[in-house]
């Protein structure tokens, strides 16, 4: 089960990620006894010991991009997932610029060396699927720069989310994203500031009336938005959709569901 989301980070673009105007960490989903880390930026794996969690439970690295504030710190949590690089365990998720040679991108973000220690690697595009732990994953089309760009949605039977990472609005991207327990928006810009292959917020608002969620998180600010500020912008996308909508800040943790169930307790000896 899907427990709960932990903003490692609400910082995004490369203004914002240059200056750690805010934290640049990604997501994080405590699911049973572990951890899936979402698109770690820079400084992630500093957050995230800072906020008391223990590296080793975690057992998911998804990548949705090829772009630095989404993947500098995966490799971090790679070997934190395997213990040190020491035992084969846990997922390793990404886009194909992200785990294979691409011709228009070249290498791949993630080291041969790291993907080879992970218990299941999986290279995704739009529309394919895996299941890891009960957790059926599934790869969303965007619209980005990094043409092999996708979003999640994670399925746990009974709390589906959403995720759709840098993307610039377009219909064809909703398909299998649709009435999720959650949607996670990354709004780069407020209003209708447009940014090629970005979200501003009247964006945002098209996508939410047509996935229909029933809650909404966005994150991932450039300097716009920051100056809005984001609490503002996500009052008038309530007000506009009629969906409870919540503006990230660094270390917000959002319950998704009340029972407790330990986390993995394993330390380094
Ligand atoms: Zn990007």
């Amino acid at each position: 089960m899907i427990r709960e989301l932990i903003v490692l980070g609400s910082g995004g673009s490369r203004m914002v990620t240059i200056k750690q105007e805010r934290r640049t960490g990604g997501l994080a989903f405590i699911i049973d006894d572990g951890i899936f880390v979402i698109d770690p930026g820079p400084g992630s794996i500093s957050h995230f010991n800072q906020m008391g969690l223990n590296p080793f439970s975690v057992k998911g690295v998804l990548i949705s991009h090829r772009h630095p504030d989404h993947y500098t710190d995966a490799e971090i949590y790679i070997e934190a997932a395997t213990r040190g690089a020491n035992v084969k365990r846990g997922l390793l998720v990404g886009a194909k610029s992200v785990l294979e040679h691409v011709n228009d991108l070249g290498h791949p973000a993630i080291s041969i060396y790291h993907k080879r220690l992970p218990k299941v690697v999986k290279s995704m595009i739009a529309g394919d699927t895996i299941v890891y732990d009960k957790i059926k994953i599934k790869a969303l089309k965007t619209l980005h720069t990094d043409p092999y760009a996708i979003g999640f949605r994670l399925d746990d039977g009974k709390h589906p989310i959403s995720y759709f990472p840098d993307t610039e609005f377009n219909e064809e991207i909703i398909k299998g994203a649709e009435h999720p327990n959650l949607l996670i928006l990354s709004v780069l810009r407020p209003g209708n500031e447009k940014f090629p292959y970005h979200l501003c917020i009247d964006d945002a608002i098209k996508m939410v009336k047509i996935i229909s969620p029933k809650k909404v998180l966005i994150t991932h600010f450039g300097v716009k938005m920051l100056r809005a500020p984001p609490e503002k912008e996500a009052e008038r996308m309530a007000k506009v959709t009629g969906v409870d909508t919540i503006a990230a800040v660094d270390g917000m943790r959002i319950k998704l569901l009340e029972t407790f169930k330990p986390l993995d307790t394993w330390t380094e000896s």
